[in-house]
């Protein structure tokens, strides 16, 4: 069967993934298990662990040294959450790379023009996504309460250390136009890339400020927003952050790196030091179980 778009590359990955999970005798949390991983074993792919400087880990199909699928990582780069993420999106590479259906998609974009390697990072963070929190569970979890940032805390306490999972779930499995973004405080890279991990050659400025860390758009939302894009004081996100306020819902600028004006209906969340968000492009629809407690004001 011959992959068409995006969406159907998508679906292919998450089938492939799905399979290796009822495969893999791991009953529910996927998170990296070192050298030894067994979803590394089960695939066949070799881990080595290194300090990196400029990223925390990386895929060759074949390593000059041994011919084999290799994954390097740096175990003390990053926290647990990225750790985790890290590993899996190298995995969803090694994926990619071996299922010819997913290949020949890939390389045939890349003809035309796409960036291949905004793709298969895309691709690779949709797979990273799926081993740490199942797709399935988070639309269950849309259609029973409806679609809010909210959804983060119940789903955090099901599947922990997943965060940045959780929000690309959230936005990948939400039926209406709408970005999803993280939000971290710190130093931000001056150069901007789409990828998940820094790349080389960035230049940190010294000024610390709120940022956008991950975004995600909903399938049916073809904008999006670019990742180490500032956000600036007067947002009313820099007010969520401030305050740590637990629940925001407003009208504000979405953070597009061109500075855009184009507001929207927002909600924003402050949880464990982040800011969580989302910006509907359009109403949410109900929950398809509507639970009267849910709807006491
Ligand atoms: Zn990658």
């Amino acid at each position: 069967m011959q992959i068409k778009n995006f969406q159907e590359a998508e679906r292919r990955l998450i089938d492939l993934i799905e399979t290796i999970k009822l495969d893999s005798n791991i009953k529910h949390l996927y998170k990296y298990h070192g050298i030894n991983d067994p979803i590394g074993k089960q695939l066949g792919i070799e881990i080595k662990e290194q300090a990196l400087h400029n990223q925390y880990g990386f895929y060759m199909s074949e390593s000059p040294k041994t011919g084999k699928p290799t994954i390097t990582i740096d175990p003390n780069g990053s926290d647990e959450e990225r750790l985790n993420f890290t590993y899996f999106h190298e995995v969803a590479h090694h994926i990619i790379r071996s299922d010819d259906e997913l290949y020949s998609f890939i390389d045939e974009k890349a003809t035309q023009n796409a960036d291949l390697n905004a793709l298969k990072e895309k691709l690779a963070n949709i797979g990273a996504a799926e081993f740490v929190i199942p797709s399935k569970d988070v639309k269950e979890a849309i259609n029973e309460n409806g679609f809010s940032i909210n959804l983060l805390l119940e789903l955090d306490k099901k599947y922990p250390a997943s965060k940045p999972a959780i929000t690309i779930q959230l936005a990948r499995q939400a039926s209406h136009k709408c970005f999803v973004i993280v939000c971290e405080f710190g130093q931000v890279a001056h150069k901007e890339t789409d990828q998940i991990e820094l790349i080389e050659k960035e230049k940190i400025s010294n000024s610390k400020c709120l940022y956008v860390r991950y975004a995600t758009s909903s399938p049916s939302n073809k904008y999006s927003i670019g990742l180490f894009t500032t956000i600036s004081k007067k947002h009313l996100l820099s007010d969520v952050f401030e305050n740590k306020l637990p629940l925001k819902k407003g009208k504000d600028v979405i953070p597009f790196r061109n500075g855009k004006e184009w507001k929207e209906l927002y909600e924003g969340m402050y949880y464990k030091g982040k800011v969580y968000a989302v910006f509907n492009l359009e109403k949410p629809p109900s929950p398809a179980n509507l639970q009267p407690e849910l709807f006491k004001l």
